[in-house]
């Protein structure tokens, strides 16, 4: 694209909002802004009861400590440099499955566990199969049980990859961000690509074959050429899937990030070129765009599932998971059940109490109607396949009541949003927008709350 249609593509993408709004990420619908304590634990437990034991389930490990605290980093997380209180929190997470095994239907089974956080690799080896053993033993797995975990590279070494590979490890998300030196400095992160190199081989010598990198746009002191270095680093690693999300700058959300000088961002048209020369990058690398910020090899899960209309979206990002339940089990950690969603107390030491005087920790949440079903529905197509398929929508009750936002958004976003072969499609040059556009169906977009920014 020569650079003057370049600016006007631009100049649109700005009109229509890309630089100025402020929406969410879509992990979930409504957003967990929209949890209320009206569907706390009694709405937990009702779900949790509910639950159908020949349809596995999901479960979501949090581990909210770090060693160190990056500074861009807006994760629910607290730093240590002991174990006593990572200790004292598995005994406590113990005490909820110990809870939750009371709650549940006899025979539920585990398709797919994840471990994030925080930093699960904080975690000694003997605490990794502890703890793996004592969800196993309240929620066994199903014979195709796969278990990802985030890994720090600064934080992992052979004998924790061993546990966790032990423990039936099959997929690892290594952080990495960038690895231009200023930019880490900058971040308060700093880890060599030599430590993520020694990393990925130990994960590889363990029988790993499945690894996501996860990469950050529109970090302090990035620019094009560096974040191209950074990404031909990466190629170097040959990742099946990366991750690139965009640096959301809210200090006064996260207090750490009031380290990070606002001068040394980079400017909105800067994010925007960012991503734009990243995705270009990864494309002539052989990666397939998945959704608005994933990218996988073209035989890896997450690329057959979103080719085949099968991709998700969940509070991990894109996902292939199947399990139609997720329980999430930790501090702040989120479940979602076909009823609704159920957030567990988001601080650690709110948690540790609730579930020390022996209440499932849910303590907010949101029960979901019919309606919130449909715009559900309708979101979650543009985020993973960016249209709506009209047939599908059609199966649910009431989907002539989005028709009013069918027209208006093919009128405002004309150009990028089109009506064909019975789609409301977003098209290539309009897909920065997705966000913004799957906000106009969503219910609760009044309501006031920080979001980051859409480009
Ligand atoms: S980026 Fe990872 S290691 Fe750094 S503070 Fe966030 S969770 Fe902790």
């Amino acid at each position: 694209m020569g650079k003057k249609r370049c600016m006007t593509h631009l100049d649109t993408l700005r009109r229509m909002g890309l630089f100025d709004a402020r929406v969410p990420r879509y992990t979930s619908y409504p957003p967990a802004t929209a949890f209320t304590p009206a569907q706390g634990a009694h709405f937990q437990v009702s779900c949790l009861q509910s639950l159908d034991p020949a349809t596995p389930v999901s479960v979501y490990i949090h581990i909210p400590f770090c060693e160190r605290l990056c500074w861009f980093c807006a994760c629910r997380t607290q730093g240590t440099r002991t174990l006593k209180p990572v200790a004292h929190y598995l005994e406590v997470v113990k005490d909820e499955l110990a809870l939750l095994r009371a709650t549940l239907p006899a025979d539920v089974v585990m398709g797919q566990m994840h471990w994030g956080g925080g930093t699960p690799t904080i975690l000694p080896p003997e605490m990794i199969r502890d703890l793996a053993q004592a969800v196993k033993d309240v929620i066994p797995p199903a014979p195709d049980f796969s278990f990802s975990v985030e890994i720090d590279p600064t934080l992992v070494d052979d004998a924790k990859i061993a546990a966790l590979a032990e423990m039936g490890m099959t997929r690892a998300s290594i952080g990495i961000q960038d690895f231009a030196r200023d930019v880490q400095e900058a971040i308060g992160r700093k880890q060599s690509f030599a430590q993520t190199r020694a990393c990925v081989d130990s994960l590889r010598a363990a029988g790993i074959t499945s690894l996501n990198a996860d990469l950050v746009y529109g970090l302090p002191f990035q620019t094009a050429a560096k974040l191209a270095a950074t990404i031909a680093k990466v190629r170097a690693l040959d990742p099946d899937r990366i991750a690139l999300f965009g640096y959301a700058h809210v200090p006064s959300f996260s207090k750490r990030q009031k380290l990070i000088p606002d001068a040394a961002l980079p400017g909105e048209e800067d994010r925007y070129h960012l991503t734009r020369r990243a995705a270009a990058a990864f494309a002539g690398s052989g990666y397939e765009p998945i959704g608005i910020d994933h990218f996988a090899k073209p035989a890896d899960s997450l690329a057959i599932a979103a080719k085949t209309g099968h991709l998700r979206r969940n509070f991990q990002g894109y996902t292939d998971d199947t399990c139609p339940t997720l329980i999430g089990i930790g501090a702040s950690s989120i479940s979602q059940f076909a009823q609704g969603y159920v957030q567990n107390a988001s601080a650690t030491a709110a948690y540790i109490e609730r579930v020390t005087a022996g209440q499932l920790a849910g303590h907010r949440g949101y029960e979901m109607t019919a309606g919130d079903r449909l715009r559900a529905t309708a979101i979650n197509m543009l985020m993973c396949d960016f249209a709506i398929d009209l047939e599908r929508l059609a199966q649910h009750a009431g989907a002539a009541e989005l028709a009013p936002i069918h027209e208006t958004i093919l009128q405002d976003f004309a150009g990028m949003v089109v009506k064909d072969a019975g789609h409301i499609r977003i098209t290539p040059a309009g897909r920065a927008l997705t966000r913004i556009v799957a906000q106009r169906y969503d219910g609760f977009a009044g309501i006031a709350a920080q979001y980051s920014q859409a480009s």
